[in-house]
Order: C-alpha cells, then structure tokens, then sequence
C-alpha cells in the first residue's frame, strides 16, 4: 500500500516521503535528519530524492541523505548546475518510473526557471500530516486519492513568488497544475495557508467558500497542526491565483494579484 507521510523541516517547510512496500523516496528535503529518522522505522530502503527546484530550503538534506543511503537524486535536466548531487535528469513532459512509481514531469516554471511539478497518478491508501509543532496525524479523508507534488509552484489558497520567471510563465504553471485530476492531493513545500487565506480574503472579501476555509481553517488542521496536502478541488474554489486564470486575461490577473500579494502586510 502505497503511504504518504508529510514531514516538518526547518521553520515551516514540508519534506514528502512515499513509502511502497519496500521502497522510498522523498520530495524536496531541506534537511537530511528528521527524513532519516522518520524513514527508519518504515524499514523502507530510500531509492531516491526528487527535487522540484533548486532552493536550498528544498535541496538542503541531499548531500547527507546520498552519503547515508546512496540514494539517487532525480530533477529537471535544466537546473543540473544548481541541483547538488544530481543522478537522474529528467524532462518537463516525460514520465519517469522511481522506486517502481511512474511519474509525470510538469513544467511549473515561474517561482524558478526550471521549477517542476510532479504527478503520481497512483491513489495513497495512507495520508499522515505532521505540522511544525504538531503529531502525526492519519487523515483518512485524504486517502484513496493520486498527488501532485508542486515544490513552490503552488501553495494552500496561494502561489510562490515570481523570483524568476514572468506572470505569464506563473499563470501557465498555475493552468498546468489547474488541469489536473482535481481529487490530487496538493503536497506543497511551506505551511503558508494561514497567511494565504487573510490576503484571500482581502483580495476577495465577498467569496464564500473563501471565507469558510479561512473560518475551518484551525479545525482542519487538527492535532497535526497541518493544512497540507490540501486537495486541488479545495484549491481550484478557494485559491485566489486560481480562480484569477477564470479572468479574460489571466496572465495580467495573476501578476497583479501576485503583485499585491508581495507587499501585502500579513
Ligand atoms: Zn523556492
């Protein structure tokens, strides 16, 4: 059965390990530790690292996980000068198998050139969230469901920052992501729903199904103290860079509210 275990780093970044059966990978982690401790008791060999970006906060652990477990280092062929330790170069629009899983390659490019998505189409039997200062938590009504693993690319009721890419390159990651399967789970690298929902609600003070997140929002989180994985239906009626691609001009709707975004006093 294939789990899917979230996984605290650093300040409020979310490390992602997937365990099938005697195999594991992990997803963008910052730090080499807490994966190593929490991938022990699994009995798991990890088979490799997936990264989405080259942040350090989302590269940090490779050098310590390769040298403990030899593991292989899987990102986008484009970002091989800026990824440490990079083993498998993948492309946007390929499906690559790792650890026996097939995973499709997503352009995401915006947050970084190079920034990529990856979607498992495989449905978790298992979804543990663990926040920063929380417990790990089953949350059976995240199970049964495929994932999208999306770096900075997308964010609980939010995106990332423009570092280096266009609102147009934003807005076609954000259609990218938008396309797919909307019963996905969301796995995002930051615990940044908080904040995303009270410019949301700024943004966009008349939305209900805003406003009622935001509302839920501490009793969705729970004993985990985790929104994340949100599900992309949530995020397709709550996620203000979301709803903005329904404007007839989504490029310049996406950018001005990312615009607004980055000044706005949380
Ligand atoms: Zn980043």
């Amino acid at each position: 059965m294939l789990e899917l275990i979230q996984i605290p780093c650093l300040t409020d970044n979310y490390a992602w390990l997937v365990v099938d059966g005697a195999q594991a990978l992990v997803v963008d982690p910052a730090e080499a530790a807490p994966v190593l401790d929490r991938l022990a008791p699994t009995g798991a060999r990890l088979a490799a690292v997936l990264v989405t970006h080259h942040h350090d906060d989302h590269v940090g652990g490779i050098d310590e996980l390769v040298a403990a477990t030899g593991c292989a280092v899987v990102g986008n062929a484009r970002d091989g000068g800026r990824i440490p330790r990079l083993s498998r170069r993948v492309d946007p629009g390929q499906t690559t198998v790792v650890a026996g899983l097939p995973l499709e390659v997503l352009d995401v490019s915006g947050h970084t050139l190079g920034h990529v998505a990856y979607a498992c189409a495989r449905r978790f039997g298992v979804v543990r969230r663990h926040g920063h200062g929380g417990s790990e938590t089953e949350v059976a009504r995240l199970a049964g469901r495929p994932a999208l693993f999306v770096g900075d690319a997308l964010f609980g009721a939010g995106c990332g920052r423009l570092f280096e890419g266009t609102k147009e390159m934003l807005a076609a990651a954000l259609a990218t992501l938008a396309a797919r399967n909307p019963s996905s789970l969301v796995c995002c690298a930051h615990e940044y729903t908080a904040a995303n929902l009270r410019f949301a609600q700024a943004a966009l003070p008349d939305h209900a199904a805003i406003r009622a997140r935001a509302l839920g929002l501490d009793e969705e989180m729970g004993a985990a103290k985790s929104s994340v994985p949100s599900t992309l239906e949530e995020e397709l009626a709550t996620n203000p860079f979301l709803l903005a691609l329904h404007d007839d001009e989504p490029a310049a709707a996406v950018g001005e509210l990312r615009a607004r975004k980055d000044v706005f006093a949380v």
